[in-house]
């Protein structure tokens, strides 16, 4: 069967930053360990822990780390982790993606002159909840238009949104009009990544062409559950996949290409691998 690969799909430079930090980190210490899985993607996480490199569920979990190094992931974390990594002698070697970075620093500064900070995100989301601790007052986390027709707010202080880096531009515009139509005192900064925005569009593309569309990624990937929503409103076969073993599927006869495209956690190899059984088996 024949192919076409999305233009922009995979690893994006902030993950590639991450996980490069980890594997580096394996030829010059021991004592490794990720607050947090350093990717959306279990055989990236799988050959880590079997070279040794262990994963920090939680902040309690984290408190009782001692002497070792401490991977914060591309995500990014709220100050406090970082003093709690310092705190028992731990080496801190920061993932944050700059991207991310710089929300954290809009949202200290802005804090800091007087602003309220609303996030445009998913509330449980690793990011969000690393966003959220920059701000040095209230935080409002506004997910979808219920949130945003709910929001009320009863002082004149002034608003500051940003937003989650894998939301979709479309919807946080929509979700951005809800709210500038109260007539509050707005500011609004567009910080959606264009590696998201780049794979959207590319995904997007080629949806419509084709007859069947794989999205690969892992099943907690926040990027790549956005991608399949994107093909899936274009090309109603489109599946979710997380590698060769998921490619169990009923091919109709008529069909004759099929669109790939991935999240950004996953790796060239899963997407080349997922690109050969196709052309081969399907
Ligand atoms: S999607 Fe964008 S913000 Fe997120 S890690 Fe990749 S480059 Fe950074």
């Amino acid at each position: 069967m024949e192919t076409v690969l999305a233009t922009h799909a995979g690893f994006c430079f902030g993950v590639d930053k991450a996980v490069r930090n980890v594997y580096d980190l394996l030829d010059k210490t021991d004592n490794i360990c990720t607050f947090g899985p350093i990717i959306h993607n279990d055989t990236v996480v799988s050959d880590l822990k079997e070279k040794g490199v262990r994963v920090i569920e939680n902040e309690e979990e984290l408190s009782e780390v001692h002497d070792s190094t401490v991977v914060i992931r591309a995500h990014g974390v709220p100050p406090r982790i970082y003093d709690l990594i310092k705190r028992n002698n731990n080496e801190c070697v920061d993932g944050t993606c700059p991207v991310v970075k710089r929300i954290h620093d809009i949202v200290k500064s802005k804090s800091e002159e007087g602003y309220r900070i609303i996030i445009i995100g998913s509330p449980v989301h690793p990011e969000v909840l690393g966003i959220k601790g920059w701000s040095e007052g209230d935080v409002c986390v506004i997910e979808n238009v219920d949130d945003a027709e709910a929001f009320v707010h009863e002082s004149s202080q002034p608003l500051c949104i940003v937003s989650q880096t894998t939301f979709n531009l479309n919807k946080f515009q929509e979700l951005v009009e809800i709210i500038k139509n109260k007539g509050y005192n707005v500011n609004v900064v567009n910080t959606i990544c264009n590696a998201t925005k780049e794979r959207q569009e590319s995904a997007d593309a080629i949806a419509s062409k084709v007859d069947i569309m794989l999205v690969i990624g892992g099943k907690n990937s926040s990027n790549t559950q956005k991608l399949y929503s994107i093909c899936k409103e274009k090309c109603p076969q489109t599946y979710f996949v997380t590698g060769v073993d998921d490619l169990k599927i009923d091919i109709p006869k008529t069909a004759s290409l099929v669109g790939i495209t991935a999240g950004a956690s996953t790796p060239n190899n899963i997407i080349e691998e997922v690109q050969n059984y196709v052309r081969i088996n399907f």
